[in-house]
């Protein structure tokens, strides 16, 4: 069965004009979904009662299939949505979203802070990082427009956002078309600016300098985890081969079309790439480049053979890298022991009841 969000405005007239109502209506379901959230079809008043029981019984809203929603001490809430495999195969498929709430619940002006919503871009993620969750999927598929527009409707139902990161389970630029047609409709509908919206990449550098040329409208964010060639070849295995220089090449182009500032992401691995020979290294290869680094302590995964970094070391690295001229930010993930932290999310046993956590 196909949903109101996956038909496009022509189709979603013809259904609607098949099922007694009008042309026109189709337009008022589809803001009363993605412009105004509202999820069910009985409080839709500004459409006639005929019709909206005949989409009751005939288009769900949405394709994915809401199951648990997990809550951390701090706030931070999962949702997990079922997709369908596709085509013959049978089951479904599971994909997660994080809604963080702020730290600050107010602005300075004393107006509420919405929430960052992580999203993700795909079913599983072909990359294979040894370090993450999602990459222990391998790639199941790639994400329907739809399917990612809909985390974003289902994330506001949560609490009202004011920003988001593609930073979920999969790599946002190899399903860049979906993504980008979700995103138009989030900044277009929805009114959250692309400039809200953070894309979390391992940084392909062809598909970088399109993005760059096509859509200079997102924040960026390149994960790029050491400076050592051999080493981001087995940490980012999709990119073995690619030279880190090129990778930063195209961050250097980013800045000089966009006029932003890439962010690279470092996911602290303790006793792996925590040490002053790689801060050194990494200060060397970004001093002079505009852009800033955003340090990950890990957080571990059971099955996965790394570890937190030690304390005091993140700041340590940190330091280091100020000290060299190369700004560097700490990035203390939130609902960690939710299980909904950065790499954690997607793995088989998706639906973690309720726990606390015990730091951000
Ligand atoms: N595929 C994209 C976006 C999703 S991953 C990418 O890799 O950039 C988002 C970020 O979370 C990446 O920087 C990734 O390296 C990081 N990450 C993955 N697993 C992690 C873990 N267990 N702890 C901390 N960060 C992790
Ligand atoms: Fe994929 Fe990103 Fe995880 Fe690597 S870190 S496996 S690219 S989701």
């Amino acid at each position: 069965m196909t949903s109101l969000l996956a038909l496009g405005p022509d189709a979603l007239a013809d259904f609607v004009a098949e099922r007694g109502g009008q042309r026109f209506h189709a337009k008022a379901l589809r803001r009363n979904v993605v412009a105004r959230g509202v999820l069910d079809y009985a409080s839709m008043t500004d459409l006639p009662a005929a019709l909206r029981a005949r989409l009751d019984e005939d288009l769900p809203i949405f394709s994915g299939r809401l199951g648990a929603v997990s809550e951390a001490r701090d706030g931070t809430r999962k949702l997990l949505l079922s997709f369908s495999r596709g085509g013959e195969a049978e089951g479904e498929l599971a994909v997660e979203t994080v809604h963080i709430p702020p730290h600050k619940p107010l602005d300075g002006d004393g107006s509420p802070r919405g929430a960052t919503l992580c999203v993700s871009s795909q079913a599983g993620c072909p990359v294979g990082c040894p370090f993450c969750a999602s990459g222990l999927l391998g790639l199941e598929r790639n994400l329907e427009h739809h399917e990612i527009l809909e985390q974003f409707i289902r994330g506001r139902d949560l609490g009202p956002l004011r920003r988001a990161v593609v930073m979920g389970i999969g790599e946002p630029l190899l399903n860049l078309e979906n993504l980008e047609r979700a995103l138009d409709a989030v900044r277009d509908e929805m009114g959250l600016g692309a400039r809200k919206i953070t894309v979390s990449t391992v940084g392909f550098p062809g598909r970088l300098r399109r993005l760059a040329e096509r859509s200079p409208r997102f924040q960026l964010a390149i994960s790029l985890h050491t400076p050592f060639q051999e080493e981001r070849d087995e940490l980012v295995p999709a990119m073995a081969g690619v030279p880190i220089e090129d990778v930063l090449a195209a961050g250097d182009h980013w800045f000089e079309t966009t006029g932003r500032e890439v962010t690279y992401e470092y996911v602290l691995l303790g006793g792996v790439n925590d040490s002053p020979r790689h801060a050194e290294a990494l200060a060397n290869r970004l001093r002079g480049r505009r852009c800033g680094v955003n340090l990950i302590p890990y957080n571990p995964t059971p099955e996965l053979p790394y570890a937190r970094p030690g304390s005091g070391d993140p700041e340590a690295f940190q330091e280091f890298l100020q000290e060299r001229g190369v700004v560097a930010t700490i990035r203390w993930s939130r609902g960690l022991h939710g299980a909904a932290a950065c790499g954690q999310i997607g793995r088989a046993h998706v639906s973690t009841p309720v726990t606390t956590i015990s730091r951000m």
